[in-house]
């Protein structure tokens, strides 16, 4: 019953916009939330990268029984922390980390980026001083961050070769079976001397990635693999050769360099992996 109205949803159009209503209501009362419950702890500590803000404690985030034994078994850096959320912007440490990148690491003014599924700190960041196309599997999930964002699918990008200096794909790999596919694609479509930002939860502990890339199961996902919706949990050597076979030229800037910026409730443990085309 469920599924049919949402199928009846989709061919009439309603169903994005109507979730994008209620997940925006939902973030607003959320924020809301955590400004008057966070008051207390304001003034000292970790420091918002996107909104400037400062509070001894951000607002955490950790698994839920379904997918704690993987995420816990395998050691998977998944965003899950003590400091996730910024109580006043609800930025996540994942889109602070990226942010780091674009700080420190790139020159990210006045350059053609492409961003996928668009965070919305992020884009609102970015847009201020760069040209930013954003794009989705399911866009309308996003028009509320970006009403410009149209479709793509990473493995078949409508884009010509050379079209952007700076790529953000930010925990995108992993919910796609083709992922090797992708890589290639977005290598395609990235500028020589461009780079592209390639965040993917990892296992510390697997010996080797694991993967099912027909799987459509989100119960067994979220088992198997941390959430519902991905395919696989990489390790850190193989998504990095798997990178590098699609034409990239890799850096990893360490998690351990990367305590420099603790300051803004990064990921911890979680090292930057950038593809470069060289
Ligand atoms: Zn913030």
């Amino acid at each position: 019953m469920k599924e049919k109205a949402k199928q009846l949803l989709k061919q009439i159009g309603w169903y994005h916009p109507l979730q994008s209503l209620y997940r925006n209501t939902r973030l607003q009362l959320t924020n809301l939330r955590y400004r008057i419950l966070y008051r207390k702890y304001s003034g000292s500590g970790f420091t918002c990268n996107f909104c400037g803000a400062s509070y001894s404690q951000f607002v955490p985030e950790y698994p839920s029984n379904d997918i704690a034994p993987v995420i816990y078994g395998q050691k998977v850096i998944a965003g899950f922390g003590e400091h996730v959320y910024c109580p006043r912007c609800l930025s996540k440490n994942r889109d602070r980390l990226v942010k780091v990148v674009l700080d420190h690491y790139l020159d990210s003014n006045h350059k053609r980026v492409l961003h996928f599924s668009p965070e919305k700190q992020l884009f609102a960041n970015l847009s201020r001083r760069s040209m930013v196309t954003t794009v989705d599997i399911e866009p309308g999930f996003y028009k509320s961050i970006d009403k410009s964002i149209t479709f793509a699918d990473a493995t078949q990008l409508q884009f010509a070769d050379n079209s952007f200096d700076i790529i953000i794909a930010n925990h995108i790999l992993e919910h796609i079976p083709d992922d090797r596919k992708a890589m290639r694609e977005i290598y395609r479509v990235l500028q020589q001397q461009g780079v592209a930002i390639l965040q993917a939860p990892w296992s510390q502990s697997l010996p080797a990635t694991i993967e099912e890339p027909t799987i459509a199961d989100p119960i067994q996902q979220a088992r198997l693999f941390g959430q519902r919706d991905h395919v696989r949990i990489y390790t850190l050597d193989d998504y990095v050769e798997r990178l590098t076979a699609a034409g990239f030229a890799v850096r990893v800037i360490s998690a351990v360099e990367l305590t420099t910026y603790s300051h803004h409730a990064i990921q911890a443990g979680e090292p930057v992996v950038l593809g470069y085309k060289i």
